[in-house]
């Protein structure tokens, strides 16, 4: 056995501190010896400094420092791999502890900064029409994982722009709400004072549509944005790109999505990535607008990027032109979202870690 892999091991028999519980700090801390108002001093390190490693937490005596260094480990995701593209967006592989990656982008605008990110190594939902959907799901990530990607990405926008952070989405890879705890995590830890102090506003989570668990947010009385990725308002056509909506069809999504609004007040936004000869005609658009009417909604449309698992295409200006107008002549609230970052495959459904 090498001395790298050796020395993994031991990293890995150590406790991840940030997932560690903090009243089991506080007892690490006594045993130890230190008052256990350090572990205050420790959480800032962690979460609103983002520490990478013990030596930098500084107010600590080296002594404590050297103890919470043989007792636990901090393990940063790291960028791998930065590809920017002619229209400024970023995307970034990040390398995680156990040799995993997973991809994030920072998606500059005339008004917004935002990071998109991932919340799982892959993703089990196979929608036909997006890379990482033809990926193998291999594990959630923890609530650091996203956090830390959220704090690179912030980073990159600062370095890069000069201007702060002002969104968060959680449209990167894996399906967030099949990692449901640890997205919570993450968003508190993103909003509180005690880390990055953002608004829930700012936040918006995107599912693919899973019911049940679209109620627990509803139950939660979540703060944050709810998108929810349609794409097509009838249950046949739905079926055929995203397999998903055979245990959850529209139906069920409806009902979920209204308990959701009660519960919360929040209207979601679907997400319908036009595709040519699909899902782009006006009959399309019209079953679109009577869905519409049975939630509490607004909508994005949309360009798609093909990827090469895929025969999808995107549509042509003028049909999507036609199809934004007639949702808009009906009333419907509509934004066209032109694609980003498609020369660096970083625009919508494009992430996927490419083997090299
Ligand atoms: S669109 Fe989202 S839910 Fe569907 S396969 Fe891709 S990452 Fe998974």
């Amino acid at each position: 056995m090498n001395t790298v892999v050796t020395q993994n091991k031991v990293a890995q028999a150590k406790t991840d501190i940030r997932k560690a519980k903090p009243e089991n700090i506080k007892a690490f801390l006594t045993e130890i010896g230190e008052k256990p108002f350090r572990a205050k001093q420790i959480h800032e390190w962690l979460w609103k400094k983002s520490a990478r490693s013990f030596e930098e937490m500084t107010n600590l005596s080296k002594q404590t420092r050297d103890k919470l260094q043989e007792h636990f480990v901090i393990n940063p995701v790291a960028v791998q791999e930065e590809n920017r593209s002619s229209d400024r967006t970023i995307k970034s592989m990040f390398q995680l502890h156990d040799g995993h990656a997973v991809e994030g982008v920072l998606i500059p605008t005339d008004t917004r900064m935002t990071a998109c990110v991932s919340s799982q190594v892959g993703c089990s939902l196979s929608c036909k029409f997006c890379a990482t959907g033809y990926m193998e799901r291999k594990r959630n990530l923890d609530a650091a994982e996203i956090y830390d990607q959220v704090v690179m990405i912030s980073q990159q926008a600062e370095e890069n722009y000069q201007i702060p952070l002002s969104n968060i989405v959680y449209m990167g890879m894996g399906e967030p709400l099949l990692n449901y705890k640890n997205v919570l995590e993450s968003i508190e830890h993103i909003t509180s004072p005690k880390g990055l102090n953002m608004s829930p506003k700012r936040i918006t989570v995107s599912t693919a549509g899973i019911a049940k668990m679209i109620k627990k947010l509803g139950d939660d009385e979540v703060k944050f944005n709810l998108a929810l990725s349609l794409h097509a308002a009838n249950d046949q056509k739905r079926d055929q790109i995203m397999p998903i909506n055979e245990s959850n069809t529209l139906e069920a999504l409806q009902e979920a999505l209204n308990y959701f609004y009660d519960k919360t007040g929040n209207r979601v936004t679907f997400e319908y990535i036009v595709f040519y000869n699909f899902n782009d005609t006006l009959e399309d658009a019209r079953e679109l607008w009577e869905f519409t009417k049975r939630v509490p909604s607004k909508v994005n449309i949309i360009e798609y990027n093909p990827i090469k698992e895929a025969d999808f295409q995107n549509t042509e200006a003028d049909r999507l032109d036609q199809f934004a107008a007639f949702l808009e002549n009906k009333g419907v609230i509509v934004n066209v979202r032109r694609s980003r970052g498609k020369d660096i495959d970083a625009a919508c459904g494009q992430l996927a870690i490419k083997k090299k």
